[in-house]
């Protein structure tokens, strides 16, 4: 053993070592490992997109070049790549491009909103937003297409209401929906008339439904289009690495094309949904593993269960606010088991949605019969896992299943976890703390689009347990906080982890890809209140600075 380490301290000491130049070097910072855990004040060299030093300034100094590019930092903060174990990359694009509408306070508002987000994409596409509300206006009443079709002529357009129950629609998608004057309401919906009869543009309830069915699905190029648009929000925000749970061959079609283009700028994980013919394929094909690390193929999303809000998510006991009401499995322990099994010997891993603990039950039960025992090195995944039972959260841990959870859900759903769960079961959930003590592993996430993709709220949110207003004082529930140490772990290499990207990923360590952030602020020793603020100047993936908040040091 002594021998080998002399070894290696030899070869790390030749000059041939630092006669290769390092491409970048970030100079005299404060870098934070992750592993091992802790700060190291100094300067970190990258060559060909690795890091190949961290150490003392004058270390760095000696693999400088003439081609290398030195950012000085200045003393700043530098952590990992941010990493969100559980989002869906593709919605986010999806939902970036939807014409936000809330707050609108004139239809004249609304008019000018969906043309200026018609003007950034080609005629002919479909123009998609949400959340006006007419209630908002002068006079409240429905709107009337005709100055919507007049100032957006060529994109056919679709704009639901705040609370979903309606949509409006311009005079291209009436004509490409088959939405005319005869057209008759059906049961449970109407198309609002003007006194000519004529189809004023909105659609109430299942009138919209009944012409649902002909909105096109994506096309390639809105999908590769969407990836782009959300990597690019992702990078801005400090995530390196994303998610995309729950994909079909389309999207993965999308994924590929980038990639080969090299137009994928950051690195994502994708699950296959669940489904028949695309699971028969992927598990006779087997994983699709990146040698760059940029995308792969090698997880299924399955539900057990439904979610909190609308009562949907398993529980073992009544809701406490709807007694009759236990939740909905949304599949069976033996179909879950089933496609565990399949993935366990086609080397997939599988990530189970369980929100409620009965839901937990029979994703944990079919995940431990799928492994015959403990085995961490499938990488099994329980995801969310919003409440579980106390001998759950031990067997989770015990089994090496990661617990896949989402900070800022807790935030989001603390104004009302309490009525749906109770007292007691409220101790059990959201159970960041509990889940360590056991000796389990955290991969975290925020969800997006359902949460904002915005990691640095999902640090906050992990640290605090607070809303982005500092409640309620002291946190929810403030026995689960995580330490910034540990929110940092969770977002970066036990995400990393749970991706099986923690050899590539997810710390400083020499060896590593350069994927990198490097923040303004030091917000490991900043105010809790100031985490979501913490400006990110310069995010690194492989080496590379593919975002640059000051923009002092513009890509080459
Ligand atoms: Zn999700």
């Amino acid at each position: 053993m002594g021998f080998v380490c002399g070894m290696v301290l030899v070869a790390a000491a030749v000059p041939s070592y630092a006669e290769d130049k390092a491409d970048l070097i970030l100079r005299h910072g404060g870098f934070y490992t992750v592993q091992p855990a802790g700060r190291v004040e100094g300067s970190l060299a990258v060559r060909e997109g690795r890091i190949v030093y961290l150490g003392t300034d004058a270390g760095a100094d000696a693999l400088r070049g003439p081609e290398t590019r030195v950012v000085e930092l200045g003393g700043r903060m530098v952590t990992p790549g941010l990493i969100d174990a559980h989002s869906h990359l593709a919605g986010l694009g999806g939902a970036l491009e939807q014409v936000d509408l809330s707050g609108a306070a004139t239809f004249e508002e609304l008019v000018r909103r969906v043309r200026a987000a018609a003007g950034r994409v080609p005629a002919g596409t479909w123009v998609q937003g949400r959340g006006w509300d007419q209630n908002l206006w002068p006079g409240k009443q429905f709107p009337v297409h005709d100055a919507l079709s007049a100032a957006v002529p060529d994109h056919p357009v679709w704009m639901t209401r705040v609370d979903g129950h309606a949509a409006l629609v311009n005079a291209r998608a009436m004509q490409i929906l088959g939405i005319a004057a005869g057209i008759q309401d059906p049961p449970g919906g109407r198309f609002l008339r003007d006194a000519q009869g004529r189809p004023t543009g909105v659609l109430v309830d299942n009138a919209m439904d009944a012409v649902a069915s002909k909105l096109p699905p994506p096309s390639q190029e809105d999908l590769q289009r969407r990836l782009r648009i959300a990597a690019r929000h992702c990078l801005e925000r400090g995530l390196t690495t994303v998610t995309d749970m729950g994909v079909g061959a389309a999207e993965h079609q999308a994924y590929t094309a980038l990639r080969r283009a090299g137009e994928l700028p950051l690195r994502a994980a994708l699950f296959l949904a669940d489904d028949a013919a695309l699971l028969d394929e992927w598990f006779r094909r087997g994983p699709e593993i990146d040698p760059k690390a940029r995308l792969q193929v090698r997880g299924v999303k399955l539900y057990a269960d439904g979610a909190l809000g609308s009562r949907g998510a398993a529980l073992v006991e009544p809701y406490s606010d709807d007694p009759a009401n236990m939740g909905l499995l949304v599949a069976t322990g033996a179909h879950l088991q089933e496609v565990a099994q399949r993935a366990a010997t086609t080397g997939f891993q599988v990530a189970i949605h369980a929100i409620g603990d009965r839901g937990g039950i029979v994703a944990l039960d079919a995940m431990e019969k799928a492994m015959g025992g403990a085995k961490p090195e499938l990488r099994f995944r329980l995801e969310h896992a919003q409440v579980l039972r106390v001998q759950d959260i031990e067997r989770l841990a015990r089994l090496g299943i990661i617990a896949s959870m989402q900070p800022t859900h807790a935030t989001s759903d603390m104004p009302w976890a309490g009525d749906r769960l109770g007292e007691g079961r409220l101790e059990r959930a959201y159970a960041w703390r509990k889940v360590l003590s056991a000796g389990g592993r955290l991969a975290l996430g925020s969800d997006f689009p359902v949460e904002q993709a915005d990691p640095r709220l999902g640090l906050y949110a992990a640290v605090t347990r607070q809303d982005l207003q500092g409640r309620p004082a002291g946190g929810w529930l403030p026995g689960e906080k995580l330490t910034r140490e540990e929110a940092l772990r969770g977002f970066t290499l036990d995400a990393a982890w749970s991706l099986f990207l923690e050899k590539e990923v997810g710390s400083i360590e020499v060896g590593k890809r350069a994927d990198l952030l490097v923040f303004a602020r030091d917000w490991m020793t900043l105010p809790e209140s100031e985490i979501p603020q913490a400006e990110i100047d310069l995010t690194l993936v492989d080496g590379q600075v593919v975002y640059d908040r000051t923009g002092k040091e513009k890509p080459r």
